[in-house]
């Protein structure tokens, strides 16, 4: 059984990663604010070839990146959770949202991106990895 698993809130999406995660990053960018409804996505990277999703309700909405390339954004059409992006910026991973796994308590976030749209109130360690922007150039 594969360690990464997870869904959407009413599990009509439902996904799993052959492959342990790459990295963990937390995204303080205006869209993850709004499309999570929150103050930040918390992303778990994992390699694309080994991630499998099995969902009678998806819908994509094709977002566009600071980098002028496409994020594709899929969540449940049913309940509207946001599980996971697909980036053309980095066409080899899946960004999953990491409050869609079944265990989230195992992400441990190892970087923060878009510091610098940060809300006031989060609190980032002081020794935590920080890119003001993206993390990729
Ligand atoms: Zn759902
Ligand atoms: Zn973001």
């Amino acid at each position: 059984m594969s360690e990464i698993q997870g869904g959407c809130l009413c599990g009509a999406v439902r996904y799993e990663s052959a492959d342990t995660a790459i990295t963990s990053v937390v995204c303080h960018c205006s869209q993850c604010q709004k499309q999570s409804g929150s103050a930040f996505s918390i992303n778990l990277v994992v390699p694309a070839a080994g991630f499998r999703v099995i969902a009678s309700a998806l819908a994509t909405y094709h977002d566009v990146g600071d980098s002028g390339l496409a994020v594709l954004r899929h969540f449940c059409t049913r309940c509207g959770s946001p599980v996971y992006s697909e980036l053309d910026a980095n066409p080899g991973v899946v960004a999953v949202k990491a409050g869609t796994l079944d265990d989230p308590s195992r992400v441990h976030p190892q970087l923060h991106m878009w510091r610098d749209s940060a809300q006031p109130w989060v609190e980032i360690a002081d020794d935590a990895v920080c890119f003001p922007r993206n993390a990729v150039a």
